[in-house]
């Protein structure tokens, strides 16, 4: 029986990590990475368990579980995915040994993975610690600092008055950003070129960090100029093994949030990838990271780079990674819950070798042409995109599904793999042409201008590219 062959295998890797399989899964999310996950258990023979709102009823996550029980009856939709007393009595009662907590909702509260694991039952993820340290922003950047990585330079705490925000300026001069020190999804940020707005526009960033996370709390960092987003996905075991998988290019953005991701970054030179890569294992070793996570950094023009959060989940863009090694993240995540190893999985460092590039685009419905409002309603017409080399998750993309306003406006990933950046952006731009969506807008056209691009298409984008390219909205 497999626990016979794991416990011959453990001996020869001299392992003492102890291993106990997972046989159901409960995810305490909703949409496209709930069925993500799903999908990852059922290939694996494991029972999947999916909770969802009232407003999710009808959802497609509830219907890819082998089981589904409602959540937050009377709360509003939000709500039913954030009561975590109520998600563990539904995993205790239906006999789940481990929950995958996805992206969002309550993939980085510390005291959700300590609810869980106190309940006797395996958070698919970091340990709380873990995840407290790191989605605390300034012990994260401690962390960083301890281990030898280098950071921006930045408050040495959260700031909540104008007057410690001028003193900050004062010293270490503009342009600064100001980010929600207990927010995220790029809400609550603003740049700073001039003294003369630094008091407003700390006021007004921190009554909006307060509306959106409760709490006005702010942090202060210099501002790196044109900026490329790079990000390191890493896997860790119970044992103290951590891997890299290579980075992903995050930088078209729209408003600090990432429309388009690539992996691996085009253009980057192998030096700093070497660096990068090696920074971030180390980071993550010195914390003891286990299970999946990534580590942000901002590179500039002059080949610096600087370490900015660590991401102690799995992310939206975690699809093209999984392209590139021929990984299946969420897999490994759970072999990882159940303890086995990364040398058990196979996985050694010289063993992942990224093959092309894959791009990933975020297939919303908003509207373009109405500054990306989200757009609802029920779709009349559904056809995707589809052939070699293209991939689609999602949830409601489908006739007849209805886009409701409670959740984000995420419709599909589509993920594009193959030989070089210029003929995966070639699959994407033929895919994404034949799509057919009618009853909501989406930001298809939006995207189509973006992979016509030739600074895109020559891979040497960094963070400005939206912002200065306003022809890319028409
Ligand atoms: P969040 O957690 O809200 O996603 P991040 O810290 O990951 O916020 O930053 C999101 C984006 O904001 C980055 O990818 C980058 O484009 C921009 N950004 C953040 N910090 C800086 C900085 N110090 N200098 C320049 N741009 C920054």
């Amino acid at each position: 029986n497999v626990l016979q062959v794991y416990k011959v295998a453990r001996r020869c890797f001299g392992t003492d990590v102890q291993y106990k399989p997972i046989r159901s899964v409960l995810v305490a999310n909703r949409g496209e990475i709930a069925i993500r996950v799903f999908r990852a258990c059922t290939e694996l023979g494991i029972r999947s368990v999916a909770i969802y709102s009232e407003q999710d009823k009808m959802q497609m996550h509830r219907q890819k579980a082998d089981e589904g029980y409602v959540v937050g009856r009377g709360l509003p939709p939000v709500q039913a995915y954030l009561n975590i007393p109520e998600i563990i009595r539904v995993a205790k009662e239906n006999d789940v040994d481990a929950i995958h907590p996805g992206y969002g909702f309550l993939s980085e509260r510390s005291d959700f993975a300590e609810a869980v694991i106190n309940a006797g039952i395996r958070f698919i993820g970091p340990s709380p610690k873990v995840v407290q340290q790191m989605g605390d922003k300034v012990a994260a950047r401690q962390a960083a600092i301890d281990a030898g990585v280098p950071i921006v330079p930045g408050t040495d705490g959260p700031v909540t008055t104008s007057d410690e925000a001028m003193e900050f300026c004062m010293k270490h001069g503009l342009p600064v950003i100001f980010k929600a020190a207990y927010g995220g999804g790029g809400r609550g940020m603003r740049v700073v070129r001039q003294m003369e707005d630094v008091r407003e526009m700390f006021e007004r960033a921190s009554s909006e960090a307060k509306a959106a996370f409760g709490n006005g709390a702010m942090f202060i960092e210099k501002f790196i100029e044109r900026p490329r987003h790079i990000e390191v996905q890493l896997l860790g075991d119970k044992a103290g093994n951590v891997v890299h998988l290579y980075e992903r290019d995050c930088s078209v953005q729209r408003r600090h949030q990432k429309v388009v991701e690539i992996a691996p970054a085009p253009s980057l030179d192998p030096k700093i990838r070497n660096k990068m890569t090696e920074y971030a294992v180390k980071l993550a070793k010195h914390v003891g990271y286990s299970n999946a996570g990534t580590v942000e950094f901002l590179a500039d023009e002059s080949g610096n780079f600087y370490f900015i959060e660590v991401n102690a989940r799995l992310q939206v863009e975690h699809t093209v990674t999984e392209e590139i090694t021929g990984i299946d993240l969420v897999q490994s995540q759970i072999r990882i819950a159940e303890g086995i190893t990364l040398p058990e999985l196979g996985m050694t460092q010289e063993k992942i070798v990224p093959q092309g590039f894959a791009i990933q685009c975020r297939v919303t419905t908003e509207d373009p042409a109405k500054n990306f409002q989200p757009d609802t309603g029920r779709i009349e017409v559904f056809r995707s995109g589809e052939g070699m080399g293209i991939r689609l998750d999602s949830a409601s993309a489908f006739a007849g599904a209805i886009i409701s306003p409670y959740y984000d406006s995420l419709l599909v990933k589509v993920i594009a793999h193959a030989g070089d950046l210029q003929s995966s952006c070639a699959k994407m731009n033929r895919a994404l042409r034949e799509f057919r969506v009618r009853g909501v807008k989406t930001n298809i056209p939006f995207l189509l201008n973006v992979l016509e691009n030739q600074k895109f298409l020559n891979g040497n984008v960094d963070t400005y590219f939206i912002d200065e390219n306003p022809q890319l909205f028409h």
